[in-house]
């Protein structure tokens, strides 16, 4: 009923020509994947080139940030226009390492994704605890914080246009993933804040991604959850082959 997406956010890694290189790879080896969608997440300066690459193919272009206004005096910032403009169906909005080091809060998420939205871009909203949290019983307070400040406003409709991305900090990078049982807990806890925040409907229909350390050795087990409905993926989707591994997992 909902269909999988598995997303690769390459970080601030990748020159244009390696992206290309990884995206030309990439597109030969899921071509006949149907059942699933695949996005890539470059630097926003390898956004066009990559958005070459994957003309006419079923991978979709995602951009890893973007700024709550559409012009303006904001030096360095990127908006969602400009983003549409270049090819983007989908940005990720509030990334752990965006909060923990760029000062991004559940406000400019909420700001962010509301831009996103009016300019037809798919946010992808990534909420998750970070370790400590987890180990004083805090998981769920900070899960609910994140997603209903991250969500407030939205209507059903605009809610079915985003996805959830799960990523527990203390397993993002670190090696350390989530067990099956744990990620199945959290989006199946998301699920029942968005029953409550909006309906039934859109607990039902929205997808909720898990990210944090997959790889093609843990991917299916994750897949499997009930609740789970693809991935964000760091560090293995920097190689065309475990990437590709990974959607073919699901
Ligand atoms: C991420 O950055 O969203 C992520 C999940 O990274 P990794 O897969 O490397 O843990």
């Amino acid at each position: 009923m909902r269909t999988p997406i598995i997303a690769g956010n390459w970080k601030l890694n990748k020159t244009i020509s390696e992206a290309v290189a990884l995206t030309t790879a990439l597109k030969a080896s899921v071509a006949d994947v149907a059942d699933v969608e695949i996005v890539v997440a470059p630097a926003f300066t390898a956004l066009a080139a990559v958005n070459a690459t994957i003309a006419g193919s079923n991978i979709r272009l995602s951009a890893q940030d973007v700024y709550s206004e559409d012009s303006g005096a904001f030096t360095g910032e990127v908006s969602a226009p400009m983003l549409k403009d270049v090819g983007c169906d989908y940005v990720i909005i509030g990334h752990s390492e965006r909060r923990q080091y760029f000062g991004e809060t559940n406000e400019s998420v909420n700001q962010k994704v509301k831009a996103a939205l009016a300019h037809d871009l798919k946010p992808i909203i990534c909420v998750g605890e970070q370790l400590e949290e987890r180990e004083t019983g805090q998981t769920e307070t900070v899960i609910d914080d994140h997603v209903t400040g991250g969500i407030a406003g939205l209507s059903d409709a605009e809610l079915l246009s985003c996805v959830i991305a799960y990523e527990p900090v203390w397993a993002i990078g670190t090696g350390k993933t989530a067990t099956p049982a744990q990620a199945q807990e959290v989006h199946s806890f998301i699920r029942g804040l968005l029953r409550k925040t909006h309906s039934a409907e859109v607990a039902v229909q929205l997808r909720i991604q898990y990210g944090g350390s997959v790889k093609p050795e843990n991917a299916s087990e994750l897949m499997a959850q009930p609740d789970v409905d693809g991935a964000l993926v760091g560090g293995a989707s920097l190689e065309a082959e475990s990437f590709a591994q990974i959607v073919k997992f699901v």
